[in-house]
């Protein structure tokens, strides 16, 4: 296949590879190669491709009802703010399209409650360096990575950005002009970096003492890749308002903003809205797909699997002290950082049959399908190793 020449915007850094089909953990190109999924789609086809039930549901709500406008009420997008409230600290949940249209409202959310409740001059909100929230320009202000700013300015103005896990900078940054605080439990394309529990608790504590709210972005960890439905499960705070989407359709575009009564309050009718967001289509895929998830055991698998798949990282790790710097993550949501910078490694491994995702050159991040099998682990990791044989060490 020719991909000189096209008329898709140049915007994305892409592999040499077209995909026709895929099942479970498994992709096929269409020169008929096989390969093992360790990337979903960035974290979005958390139950592997095609999945049956997520299929079923697409097929029959498509022949029945696809669009009403949110003038009228649908039954689907009732049943799922109701799933995914009856499985989090939730009581209503705001439907949009993505992630950044998930941040996106969450930040306006949080800046009219700042206005009405603490007065005109709260609309501060304070986010992580290294922290991803999205691509629209305020989801990118949000976003504490400069070279996804670069070119893009003026953003959006009242972030501030601390560094993971300075419980101190946190203390500082946080006031009476506050209107939230924002973090993902554990930094996703930031390179699985999970913060703290004191960190964590720290920030709940300010947002109280100071009347702001908490903002989870688990736009990426949420929805099982950690092993809970909700990477807060695993923390010692509870937020007030949490993104969702990436996974939560299994790759039908959805987003989701679920909060608390007290913080929904601030969204009446006519704050904000979205044509698409939660329309029958979107919500029947996404019911399904927490149909599976809440089934009893389905998630134990999660961390079980994850916990293979750390364990092999670890003992490539030993075995190559030169090379690898060290393996972060929870679940499956793993990394393994280098203390080289090997711009190849994904290409390579591309080649051996395996997608994986690289960051910066040296940050390897793992987003397998929870349907990804021992054996498909296995094969990845003596891929894997078999590459950081050859890398020289840093002198
Ligand atoms: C991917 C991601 C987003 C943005 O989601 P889009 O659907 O690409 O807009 C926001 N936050 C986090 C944590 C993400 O990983």
């Amino acid at each position: 296949m020719n991909f000189e020449k096209n008329h898709v915007a140049n915007a994305y850094a892409r592999f040499p590879v077209n995909f026709i089909s895929g099942k479970g953990a498994v992709l096929t190109d269409t020169e008929g190669k096989k390969y093992v999924d360790f990337v979903s789609g960035i974290a979005v086809c958390s139950l592997g491709h095609c999945e049956e039930t997520v299929v079923e549901a697409i097929k029959s709500q498509a022949e029945t009802l696809m669009h009403v406008s949110n003038l009228y009420w649908n039954g689907p997008q009732l049943e799922l703010a109701e799933m995914l409230c009856s499985h989090s600290f939730g009581d209503r949940v705001f439907f949009c399209n993505s992630g950044a249209e998930a941040v996106e409202a969450a930040i306006k959310l949080a800046r009219r409650r700042g206005h009405l409740k603490k007065g005109p001059d709260c609309h501060e909100i304070v986010c992580l360096e290294g922290s991803f929230h999205g691509r629209t320009l305020t989801a990118l202000s949000a976003t504490g990575q400069p070279v996804y700013q670069n070119g893009f300015q003026p953003l959006t103005s009242r972030f501030t950005h601390i560094p993971p896990d300075d419980t101190a900078a946190l203390e500082l940054a946080v006031g009476p002009r506050t209107a939230a605080v924002m973090l993902e439990p554990i930094l996703g394309e930031g390179g699985v970096r999970p913060l703290s529990g004191d960190f964590l608790a720290a920030a709940r504590k300010l947002c109280d003492r100071f009347e702001a709210v908490l903002i989870f972005d688990e736009v990426q960890v949420g929805m099982g890749r950690t092993g809970s439905l909700f990477a807060y499960e695993q923390t010692p705070v509870v937020p007030d308002v949490m993104c969702l989407a990436k996974a939560l359709a299994n790759g039908f575009p959805i987003g989701a903003v679920v909060a608390t009564e007290a913080a929904m309050e601030f969204l009446p009718p006519g704050t904000h809205a979205s044509t698409f967001g939660g329309n029958p289509l979107a919500c029947a895929a996404a019911t399904a797909v927490l149909k599976v998830m809440t089934a009893e055991g389905f998630l134990g698998k999660v961390g079980k699997l994850g916990d293979r798949l750390r364990q092999g990282l670890e003992d490539i790790a030993g075995r190559y002290p030169d090379v690898v710097l060290e393996c972060r993550g929870a679940g499956l949501i793993q990394a393994m950082e280098l203390k080289v910078a090997v711009p190849d490694l994904a290409m390579q491994l591309l080649d051996d049959g395996f997608l994986v995702l690289l960051g910066h050159g040296r940050i390897l991040r793992l987003l397998p399908p929870f349907t990804i099998t021992e054996e498909q682990i296995s094969s990845l990791l003596a891929a894997l190793e078999k590459r950081i044989a050859v890398i020289k060490p840093e002198l």
